[in-house]
């Protein structure tokens, strides 16, 4: 590690790149010297490559410029096996396994044009992490000394890495460490290049050998083929019979922090569990929101523009880049790509930031809350559904018809947010975003949809006018009248909503910004798809075939549904106390930790759910109930042993130095026969002491099992551990603001938010 940051503080130009733990000036504390070091990172920076020249190249020829797209296919592969590869692309046909050798051929070449020695199979394990399995395409010639660059449509097809680490949450046992990556077609490979050579990728599902899914992308593929058939029979009713995929639609905004290196390898906390487990409120926090869409500074900027250089020849398509509302923290989003898509460019983007930030000297914080007392970061997954030939089937149209269907479209999206309230809490639900949903600054725990008052209100109409065939007072009549136009405009969107409806797509905000956005995918695309299921049967058989009897139908089920689910619909303050009163009124969940919202992934509703569209089987989902219990679990143990180690040997340390300090001016002063007055030497021996006790609370809470049961381990490390950790954090945070600023050891709030 050391060698690694020496060389990136020297190439950044930051003078005296010592090792900011090691080194520092003699005297100096640890807290201090890392200071000095990030200042001079901060004053010293130079730009580390060419500038980036987007005049030169510009980005319209980066952009795919290291992706295998369907233009470069049709470039390079026979027509009719290009159109095959199509028809699985588009239409979500069945791969015809005999074209695979002749892509393997071509896609191997074009990565060796491009410099590639390496082929990887990418995949996206539980863990919510990226992986990666790396071969060589080169094979030795039978024994005359050469060899041959190889790649077969069978290695293309498939590959089995050494998958036994990864967790299977049961499925598979270690000794049967078969697990397979299979190629995804409707996912192009890209090259991913390093200073020293280039890596073609090819992105995989990862499964096991008896076909369960051991992975995030899986699913995400079964829910959009399951959407996609309801879709179907929802557009047919309406007269649209082209077939054309009907594609679930995403485009997550990502937030972030950037903290100068320096300060991170002076964290403990930051290097192990991603945020800060101490820290006091600096006096200027972001009160005074000069930070949010202000100017860049130069070296964040820098490192933005490379970021979006490398995501464009990747093909991911970012739009926008600011400054978010706490100090340090960004936002990066792109424009929305269909939804297998999305998800592998987040994971991209992700990594993308993480890779460059390390460049430019400084490190990239996804944690949901690296900082308390100032704002977490979020992932809002913004999704819709559409087709080629019908276009964002969740945009209100021009005429009755138009809007009826959307209506339809809609309404099932109510139906099945307010039926699967518990699931979508389930699939944001992480030890991180914990800190995050219901603080203010987020959504809260409870799951409610915003219309937005004019949606609301046409809803209203239906429900009022039921099955009326003539028109009454305040009645809207689907298929006859017009939508009122609806905003679009972003001013007026409500930002308290987990669930909100922006004009022409729904966007999910309460995912937390480490997340992998593929379980809020899988739930949305899978309760959508049951609750047009739902929709589709009802028309089908109120209509018969009958398409004069259509809009009749319509009204009938959507005054139907908004009376049974109209409970989820919420445009008030999401963060009021009153709201809280109101949602248990209506009966809503409100689950607050992730122990709490876990377990709804065992719901009866939710296995059946899952079965009935074969996105998930009974088997895979208690793994996956499995798996993310133990992260839960494990990372607050993590935290809370970290806490623990901190204080005692870090924090406690410190603040005895200084009172040693204190108590020896005072021999000294008294020795003098000058009078000592002891206040602060009295509240800091007090507050030591409360530490000292705090410490040995969370020793105590940590040494216990907590249970039997996954869900009661959760449930203690919930209960009692987190509670223990937050006082040792109590007392150690006032510390910080007693201890003289010179032994304390570790980098303060103030120096890390606003060194940049
Ligand atoms: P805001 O911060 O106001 O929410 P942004 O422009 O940052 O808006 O993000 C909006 C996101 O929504 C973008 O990623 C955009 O591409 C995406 N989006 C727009 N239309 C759709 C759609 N039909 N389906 C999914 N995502 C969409
Ligand atoms: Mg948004």
């Amino acid at each position: 590690m050391s060698t690694t940051f020496a060389k990136d503080a020297s190439s950044n130009g930051a003078a005296g790149g010592a090792h900011p733990v090691a080194g520092g000036a003699v005297g100096a504390s640890i807290g201090a010297s890392v200071r000095m070091a990030a200042i001079s990172a901060v004053t010293n920076y130079k730009p580390i490559s060419q500038p980036l020249n987007f005049a030169d190249t510009p980005a319209q020829d980066l952009f795919c410029s290291n992706v295998f797209n369907k233009a470069e296919m049709k470039r390079r592969l026979p027509k009719p096996i290009f159109k095959s590869l199509l028809k699985t692309i588009e239409l979500g046909e069945k791969l015809d396994p005999t074209v695979a050798d002749i892509v393997a051929a071509a896609m191997k070449d074009w990565a060796i044009e491009k410099g590639a020695t390496h082929y990887a199979h990418v995949f996206f394990p539980l863990t919510g992490a990226t992986a990666e399995k790396h071969d060589s395409f080169l094979t030795p010639n039978n024994g005359d000394g050469s060899a041959i660059a190889e790649f077969s449509g069978s290695q293309l097809i498939q590959g089995e890495p050494d998958g036994s680490s990864f967790p299977t949450g049961g499925i598979r046992a270690t000794f049967e460490a078969r697990g397979y990556t299979i190629w995804d077609v409707t996912s192009p490979a890209y090259i991913l290049e390093n200073p020293n050579g280039t890596t073609l990728c090819i992105p995989t599902a990862f499964v096991s050998w008896t076909g369960e899914a051991l992975d995030k992308k899986t699913p995400v593929l079964r829910s959009m083929q399951a959407l996609n058939k309801q879709a179907q029979r929802i557009l047919k009713l309406f007269g649209h019979t082209d077939a054309s995929f009907v594609s679930a639609t995403a485009g997550p905004e990502q937030e972030y922090f950037l903290v100068d290196r320096h300060f991170y390898f002076a964290r403990p906390d930051l290097l192990n569990a991603g945020r800060t487990l101490f820290g006091a409120k600096p006096p200027k926090g972001q009160e005074f929101e000069d930070h949010y869409f202000g100017a860049i500074p130069e070296r964040v900027l820098a490192f933005m523009l490379e970021v979006e250089r490398e995501l464009y020849k990747l093909g991911v398509p970012v739009k926008t880049r600011h400054n978010e509302v706490a100090p340090g923290q960004y936002e990066i989003a792109p424009i929305f790509e269909t939804a297998n898509l999305a998800n592998d460019h987040q994971q991209l983007t992700m990594i993308t930031l993480r890779r460059v930030a390390e460049k430019y000297g400084m490190t990239c914080l996804t944690h949901e809350k690296p900082f308390a007392g100032v704002n977490g970061s979020g992932k809002h997954v913004n999704w819709s559904m559409g087709s080629a030939s019908q276009g964002n089937l969740l945009n209100p149209g021009d005429t009755p018809h138009d809007n009826a269907q959307f209506l339809v479209f809609c309404a099932a999206v109510i139906r099945a947010v307010h039926k699967h309230q518990g699931l979508l809490r389930a699939v944001v639900a992480s030890a991180g975003n914990d800190h995050r949903l219901g603080a203010n600054e987020a959504p809260p725990a409870i799951v409610s949809v915003f219309l937005g008052d004019q949606l609301t209100d046409v809803f209203e109409q239906i429900k009022a006018g039921g099955a009326k065939s003539s028109r009454s007072k305040g009645t809207l009549n689907v298929g006859v009248d017009v939508l009122p136009p609806l905003p679009k405009d972003a001013g007026d969107r409500n930002r308290t909503s987990p669930f909100a409806f922006t004009g022409n797509r729904f966007e999910f905000r309460a995912v937390g910004a480490n997340q992998s956005i593929s379980g809020p995918l899988v739930a949305m695309n899978t309760i959508v798809a049951e609750s047009l299921d739902y929709c589709a049967t009802k028309l089908e058989a109120a209509t018969k075939g009958d398409s004069s009897k259509l809009n009749s139908a319509i009204q009938t089920l959507l005054s139907e549904i908004i009376n049974e689910c109209g409970d989820i619909i919420f445009n008030g303050d999401g963060y009021s106390e009153a709201w809280h009163q109101e949602a248990a009124k209506r009966g809503l969940l409100n689950l607050k930790t992730t122990a709490d919202a876990l377990p709804q992934l065992l719901e009866p509703r939710v296995e059946e759910l899952f079965e009935k569209y074969q996105v998930l089987s009974k088997r895979e989902l208690h793994s996956r109930y499995d798996i993310y219990m133990e992260q839960y679990c494990k990372t607050v143990s993590v935290e809370g042993n970290l806490t623990l180690k901190m204080a005692r040997t870090l924090i406690f340390p410190a603040a005895t130095r200084y009172q040693n300090e204190l108590a020896s001016a005072c021999v000294n002063l008294k020795a003098l026969g000058y009078e000592c007055d002891t206040e602060t030497l009295d509240k800091l021996t007090e507050v030591i002491k409360l530490l000292q006790g705090a410490m040995n609370e969370l020793e105590n809470v940590l040494r216990k099992d907590g249970g039997e049961t996954l869900a009661e381990k959760a449930q203690h490390y919930c209960m009692d551990v987190i509670p223990a950790m937050t006082m040792v954090r109590k007392f150690a945070d006032q510390l910080e603001g007693m201890v003289a600023d010179d032994v304390w050891p570790l980098p303060t709030y103030q120096e890390m938010l606003f060194i940049k």
